[in-house]
């Protein structure tokens, strides 16, 4: 199986970046994912090699045009590509682990990174552009944010991680955060491990994470609390 990614950005020279290192370095170079990284620019059709215009309008900034964005996607992209295509944007759905998983499961995408005040709006409609965000605030283009979402995605798939069950017990994976983590030694600083870790008794073990688990969330985050009380009331009750 095998992940492919087209990213199309200003900075073809970012990539892999990051994502050579690691993990997802290893991966890549096994093969486990294909990552190419193609200039905008090189669409461009003006002697200055333009891409970007002031703002219909009017306003600070400029905008990447409609026309050479378009023939750049063209190029990397048939008709007939079963790849979703994403554009990195502040405006689009928050990037969840859901969405991750889906993509993960998926043939690749095609990425486009925004630079200046963003894209003109034709193409993200005429091109069908899926806009994700990796959160409320502002980067200055969108390398990074692909970054993100491709380590998120990478890291899911299979043969990438070594330990499976790790993926699985991770934070928002059962809509809650993830329980504390302890290692040696066993006192630091005068602070033990608590004891039910050190007990090897695998149920109360268990339940003990659960319940920090769900502590974590609910003080954290009643956003997700609230999710996840909803989705557990939806289901058939099974013990409680
Ligand atoms: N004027 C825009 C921001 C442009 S930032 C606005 O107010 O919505 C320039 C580029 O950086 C964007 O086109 C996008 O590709 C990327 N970018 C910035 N913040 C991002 C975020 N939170 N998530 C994903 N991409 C982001």
């Amino acid at each position: 199986m095998r992940f492919d990614a087209t990213v199309l950005t200003l900075y073809p020279e970012m990539f892999p970046g990051p994502l050579g290192a690691s993990l997802a370095g290893k991966a890549l170079a096994r093969g486990d994912w294909h990552l190419s990284a193609r200039q905008i620019r090189d669409h461009a059709t003006d002697r200055h090699r333009s891409v970007d215009d002031t703002p219909a309008g009017g306003g600070a900034g400029m905008v990447l045009r409609p026309d050479i964005l378009a023939q750049a996607i063209d190029s990397a992209s048939a008709a007939d590509d079963p790849r979703p295509r994403l554009l990195m944007s502040p405006r689009g759905r928050p990037l969840d682990q859901a969405r991750v998983r889906d993509l993960a499961a998926g043939p690749g995408a095609v990425i486009v990174c925004g630079r200046f005040e963003g894209v003109d709006q034709r193409v993200i409609d005429s091109r069908a552009l899926e806009e994700v965000s990796i959160g409320d605030y502002i980067l200055s283009g969108g390398e990074i944010a692909a970054m993100v979402l491709l380590d998120a995605v990478v890291r899911l798939l299979p043969g990438v991680m070594g330990n499976a069950e790790s993926g699985a017990q991770e934070s928002f994976e059962a809509g809650l955060l993830e329980h504390p983590h302890y290692t040696r030694p066993r006192d630091f600083e005068g602070i033990q491990i608590p004891d039910v870790l050190t007990s090897g008794d695998h149920a109360r073990i268990e339940a003990w994470r659960q319940a920090e688990a769900e502590r974590l969330t609910r003080d954290r985050r009643p956003d997700l609390w609230e999710a996840h009380r909803a989705a557990k009331s939806a289901k058939p009750a099974k013990n409680t």
